[in-house]
């Protein structure tokens, strides 16, 4: 690349969306610099360890899969691929101060009839 005739485009973050904005600078053929204030990558898709357990300090769940699947798509990869989808269901429970619960879940039967019990 000829460093001296290509623009330069310098992304200030590197979460997941400043990682995406730069590929696809850089697919464009831009040479581009990720500044990030972390020691590493990700921002709020960060990880961290205490006493040998690991902890994600951000997202479970992939709500959009279409936005990843064309997100991977025009960087010429395939997401299927790429990534080991895997379907939970349950995603979680939610327990609240009074015990009662809610199980947060894909069944939308079983999601509108807990909605229902808590809102009428
Ligand atoms: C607890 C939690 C749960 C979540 N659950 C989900 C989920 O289940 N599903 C989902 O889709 N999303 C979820 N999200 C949202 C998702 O994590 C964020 O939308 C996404 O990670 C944001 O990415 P981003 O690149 O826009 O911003 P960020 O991840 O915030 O990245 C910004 C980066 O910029 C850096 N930065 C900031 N200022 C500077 C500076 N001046 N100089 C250099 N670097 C700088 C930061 O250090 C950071 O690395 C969750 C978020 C949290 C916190």
């Amino acid at each position: 690349m000829n460093f001296i005739n290509t623009p330069t485009v310098i992304v200030i973050g590197a979460g997941i969306g400043g990682i995406a904005t730069a590929t696809h600078l850089a697919q464009r053929g831009l040479h581009v610099i990720v500044v990030e204030k972390n020691a590493r990558p990700g921002g709020r898709c960060d990880r961290f360890t205490r006493q040998e357990h690991h902890f994600d300090a951000g997202p479970t769940l992939v709500v959009m899969p279409l936005v990843y699947e064309a997100e991977f798509a025009a960087l010429g990869a395939s997401a299927a691929e790429m990534l080991a989808w895997q379907r939970v269901d349950p995603t979680y429970h939610l327990v609240f101060d009074d015990n009662s619960r809610l199980t947060l879940t894909s069944d939308m039967k079983r999601m509108q009839e807990q909605l229902e019990r808590i809102e009428p």
